[in-house]
Parts: C-alpha cells; sequence; structure tokens
C-alpha cells in the first residue's frame, strides 16, 4: 500500500477523488516526513498500545500509527473522507475507521473496547478550531490516558506550558498541568502542511499525571476560582473573584485567604502557582457558599481575546 507522507501522494488521492478540502474543519493534512517520525516518536507508540487518532485527515498519519501500534481507532466526522480512508488504509487489518463528532463520541467507552479500559494513547493533528473542547473533553471526562500528543497551533503549545508570571500564564496552562506534564516535542512551520494555514504549529505531548499534582476538596470551585482569576487580568485577584458571578467571596474574605497563604493582598492571579491556587481554593472551600458547580475547563477563549485559528 503506497505511503501518504509526500505531497504529490497527497495530491495524487485528493485529484483522483475530487476531494474538497473543508475550512470549517480545520483540514491542514501533514506532508512532511520528518515532523511525522518525530510526532510517532513522541507519542512513544508499541505494539502493546491502542491508539485513538482523531481527525485522521486521508490516513497519512494514520498509516505510520497502524504500522507502530497493536490497534488504532480513527475518528473522522468528515464523510468525504470515509471512503478514501477505507482506500488508503485497505493495507492494515488493525485499523477501526469511525464516522463521527470526537466532541459527542464516548471516549471511555472506546477505551473499554478496545483497551479493556486500560490508559490509551491519543495521536492527532488536531482540527485547531476546537483544540481545547477536545484536550480538556479527554481530561474532565475520565477517559484512561497514558500519553495525549498532539499538532496545536504554536501559541496555544505555549500557552499549555507556560508558568506563573508570563505571558503566556493562564487557565489553560493550569488545567493542562492539573492533568498532565507537558513536553513541547517539536515546532512545526507552516510548509508542512497542505494547504498551509496560517500560523505555526507545535506538538506538544501531555503525559497524564498518575496522580494529581495539588489534592482539592472540590475541583469544580478551584476551575471557577483560576477562570475568575485570569477573566480580568489586569485587576486584583481579591477584585476579580469578588465580581465573578458564580463565586460568592466578598473582597474580605479573599483577601484573608490570601494574607493566610502568606500572599499580598493586591496580588494577580497570574503570579499564582497550581499550588497556590489549589490552597486558596481549599481555604474558600471552607468558607459559607462554596458548594459544587460546573467543572474545570477554561472559558475556552484566552481572556486576553486571542483566537485559535485554523
Ligand atoms: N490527520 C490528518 C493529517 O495529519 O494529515 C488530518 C489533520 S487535519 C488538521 C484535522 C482533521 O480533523 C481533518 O481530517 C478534519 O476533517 C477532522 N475533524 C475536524 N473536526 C473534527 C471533529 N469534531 N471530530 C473528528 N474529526 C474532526
Amino acid at each position: 500500500m503506497e505511503r501518504l507522507i509526500d505531497p504529490k501522494a497527497t495530491i495524487a488521492v485528493i485529484q483522483k477523488h475530487q476531494f474538497q478540502f473543508q475550512k470549517r474543519f480545520g483540514q491542514n493534512f501533514l506532508v512532511d516526513a520528518h515532523v511525522l517520525e518525530k510526532i510517532i516518536q513522541a507519542a512513544g507508540v508499541t505494539k502493546e498500545d491502542f491508539v485513538l487518532e482523531i481527525g485522521p485527515g486521508i490516513g497519512t498519519m494514520t498509516q505510520a500509527l497502524a504500522d507502530a501500534a497493536r490497534q488504532v481507532a480513527a475518528v473522522e466526522i468528515d464523510k468525504n473522507l470515509i471512503p478514501i480512508l477505507r482506500e488508503t488504509l485497505a493495507g492494515w487489518d488493525n485499523v477501526e475507521i469511525l464516522e463521527g463528532d470526537i466532541l459527542k463520541m464516548d471516549v471511555k467507552a472506546l477505551a473499554d473496547r478496545y483497551n479493556g479500559g486500560q490508559p490509551i494513547k491519543v495521536v492527532a493533528n488536531l482540527p485547531y478550531y476546537i483544540t481545547t473542547p477536545i484536550l480538556m473533553g479527554l481530561f474532565e471526562s475520565g477517559v484512561p490516558l497514558d500519553r495525549v500528543t498532539v499538532m496545536v497551533q504554536k501559541e496555544v503549545a505555549d500557552r499549555m506550558k507556560a508558568g506563573p508570571g508570563t505571558k503566556d500564564y493562564g487557565a489553560l496552562s493550569l488545567a493542562v498541568q492539573y492533568y498532565a506534564e507537558p513536553y513541547l516535542a517539536a515546532n512545526v512551520p507552516p510548509n508542512c502542511f497542505m494547504p498551509r494555514p496560517s500560523v505555526g504549529s507545535a506538538v506538544i505531548c501531555l503525559t497524564a499525571h498518575r496522580e494529581k499534582p495539588v489534592q482539592v476538596a472540590d475541583e469544580g470551585l478551584l476551575f471557577r476560582v483560576i477562570r475568575a482569576s485570569f477573566g480580568q487580568r489586569r485587576k486584583t485577584l481579591a477584585n476579580s473573584l469578588h465580581n465573578a458571578p458564580d463565586l460568592p467571596y466578598t473582597k474580605e474574605q479573599v483577601q484573608q485567604e490570601l494574607e493566610r497563604l502568606g500572599l499580598p493582598a493586591g496580588i494577580r492571579g497570574e503570579a499564582l502557582t497550581l499550588q497556590q491556587f489549589a490552597q486558596l481554593a481549599n481555604g474558600l472551600y471552607g468558607l459559607a457558599g462554596g458548594g459544587p458547580g460546573p467543572s474545570a475547563g477554561t472559558g475556552e477563549e484566552p481572556a486576553d481575546g486571542r483566537k485559535e485559528r485554523r
């Protein structure tokens, strides 16, 4: 079976099937063998592994994953790609092509079916318009995860691995780092894709923590506190939390908790570590009104208005 990882082979498949790229599905197909190799290596896939691929496109990465893994399930939303995938993956009997929207799929059931409920590997060149909901959905829904290796917009990769006090640090950094250890495996320029995206890309590896790095009484409260802290970046933490519609605390209560933690009353959210956010959330939990609410998520849109494109 012909390997697709070169621009010529990709063009041939596209022309043969008269495939039209759908911008709304974030379709930018990988056409660089070196980058593909880096992804497979970073993902650490072995013949023991079940791999979930999100958005296989015409099956370029799927072929390489099928060579490396025991079993692959590839979820593709674009029904026009399904007959193409059947053809390009015909040479592999360890690939299941599933038509559907990953955001509506029961990934936990897939992990049960294909991997006996054991931690799975996820590998994807993600559609950038839904990077955050896909990743947060995976982490929050309790899917057993080993490692998630994904191509994302460079700017988003930077935010995922950013630490306190930097411009990229925010709700996404904290949410990702609560669940996983991020590692930037490669920077990828636009000319590695067809068509070329308007933004730079990066491959990021998120290795799931076996044990959460912090213990909190209420995860939902932790993430409401984090979201509120970065919702109004230039305000002090005490003002931001006091103004948040989904938090019941007075400015004085927040300041008291900050003082208890040895932090200045006028501190901003961007200065706090995940550990400090957890301590703050646990302190607030002890006060009246800190009941349960919606969990994690990052509010998706970064507070400073930067958008995820592609
Ligand atoms: N993996 C291929 C590659 O590397 O060449 C294609 C990557 S392309 C950036 C993203 C793929 O995700 C496209 O095939 C697109 O149709 C698919 N996609 C977009 N939204 C999706 C969704 N909600 N669920 C599943 N697949 C989706």
